[in-house]
């Protein structure tokens, strides 16, 4: 009998995995493909990290605890997993990127610098900003690489012994009793307690919780500059990670120019997919789109390079689910992060274990309950 069980190894599995695997050696983890891997929502080479959270402030103790735990993590793995480059945010005064970034700072004293567009023009000569165009910078937002993180994960906490089973899907989980049976198309597992970290696939797992997910297919885009005046201005020393709301709503993202060209998205816009469906094929609309966004956005004479699809796990109010099961406290969920947990996953990753082990959960998790959605539908029944 193991004391818990992971499924899904991936942003926020693997690290709930690395920091049980401190606190017994009857762990196991266990994943579908062999993780880090291009088939779920943690893959694509980079993440944005950042602190003046516009999403809402309270999200800002967490991320600031997460930055502690991805030093940690690249203390004991060697690795480097963070490249601050700092952040800025782009909109109109009222864009609620703006008003958010602005807000959250306050708030959790973030310093930051506010831009109007000709001071943007000068600092960061990559961007096209209209006259109107203000921005929020700070210094220590960057880039997580996330690959990189899970591999650092999983191989810190093999490391410490746990049990890891790749290539190996879960079919069904049932509760006997105190015991969890855990069914996979290889074998049959009993655990005390489970946390289950799918991703995309969580409702395929506990298909009778009827969370309220929207999985939306999200394409990442690299264009090499070829205009040689201004390649330095899209290297990370000239170009920090951006979130622009170039309209009500709508807004792109990208990152600077790691070798491959720079990175752009778009936020928010993608298509609902079944997971077992996603294929990494792109069209010639959806590059093109993209590039007329880069094109107006960006002082760069931009070429297509290549494209990567992932997918974002979205519940109705875009925050996440952390939370016991409804019916059975032995069971752990965490995941939907509506395109922004990857920065969080090594602090969610501690509460997993936190919640697994009995310690006390040093944030307020209400604002990530189950209940929130609709707790008489949730209720799940066990056989
Ligand atoms: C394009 C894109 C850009 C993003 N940008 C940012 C960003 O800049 N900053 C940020 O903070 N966040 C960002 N995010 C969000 C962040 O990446 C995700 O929230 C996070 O990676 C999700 O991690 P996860 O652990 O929930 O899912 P995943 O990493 O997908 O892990 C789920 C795992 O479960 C496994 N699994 C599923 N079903 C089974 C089964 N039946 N049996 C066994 N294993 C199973 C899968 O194989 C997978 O490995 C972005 C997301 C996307 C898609």
């Amino acid at each position: 009998m193991l004391d818990i069980i992971i499924i899904g190894l991936g942003a926020h599995g693997s690290s709930a995995l690395y920091h049980l695997s401190k606190t017994s050696n009857k762990i196991c983890g266990i994943d579908r493909f062999t993780p880090p891997h291009n088939k779920g929502s943690s893959h694509g080479q980079t993440r944005i990290i950042r602190q003046a959270y516009h999403e809402s402030p309270m999200y800002v103790p967490l991320v600031k605890e997460a930055y502690n735990l991805w030093h940690e993590l690249e203390k004991s793995s060697g690795e480097k997993l963070l490249l601050q480059t700092g952040g800025i945010i782009l909109g109109d005064k009222n864009a609620s990127v703006i008003t958010g970034a602005k807000l959250s700072a306050k708030t959790h004293k973030v310093s930051y610098d506010y831009l109007n567009s000709e001071e943007i023009k000068k600092q960061f000569p990559a961007f096209n900003p209209a006259k109107e165009t203000v921005a929020v910078v700070e210094k220590n937002a960057g880039i997580l690489f996330p690959e990189k993180c899970i591999k650092a994960n999983i191989d810190q906490a093999k490391n410490n012994g746990v049990a890891l089973m790749f290539n190996e899907a879960v079919q069904s989980i049932n509760q006997k009793n105190n015991v969890i049976e855990i069914v996979t198309d290889k074998d049959v597992y009993q655990t005390k307690k489970l946390i289950v970290t799918a991703g995309a696939w969580l409702n395929d797992l506990l298909p009778d919780l009827h969370l309220p997910l929207n999985i939306k297919r999200q394409v990442l885009f690299w264009f090499k500059n070829i205009d040689a005046q201004k390649q330095t201005s899209l290297l990370p020393n000239k170009l920090p990670v951006y979130i622009w709301e170039y309209n009500k709503g709508r807004v792109f993202y990208g990152f600077p120019d790691l070798g491959d060209g720079i990175k752009i998205a778009p936020h928010h816009e993608g298509q609902p997919i079944q997971p077992s469906l996603l294929s990494q094929e792109v069209s010639e609309d959806e590059i093109n789109n993209i590039k007329m966004l880069a094109d107006k956005y960006l002082n760069a004479n931009l070429q297509f390079n290549y494209a990567e699809v992932c997918m974002y796990t979205n519940t109705p109010d875009k925050h996440f689910i952390i939370d016991f099961h409804s019916s059975n406290k032995n069971i752990i969920i965490a995941s939907p992060c509506s395109g922004h947990g990857f920065k969080f996953s090594s602090v969610i990753g501690k509460i997993l274990c936190d919640m697994a082990t009995g310690e006390r959960v040093q944030f307020d998790l209400s604002p990530f309950s189950i209940k929130r959605f609709n707790g008489k539908k949730l209720m799940m029944k066990f056989n």
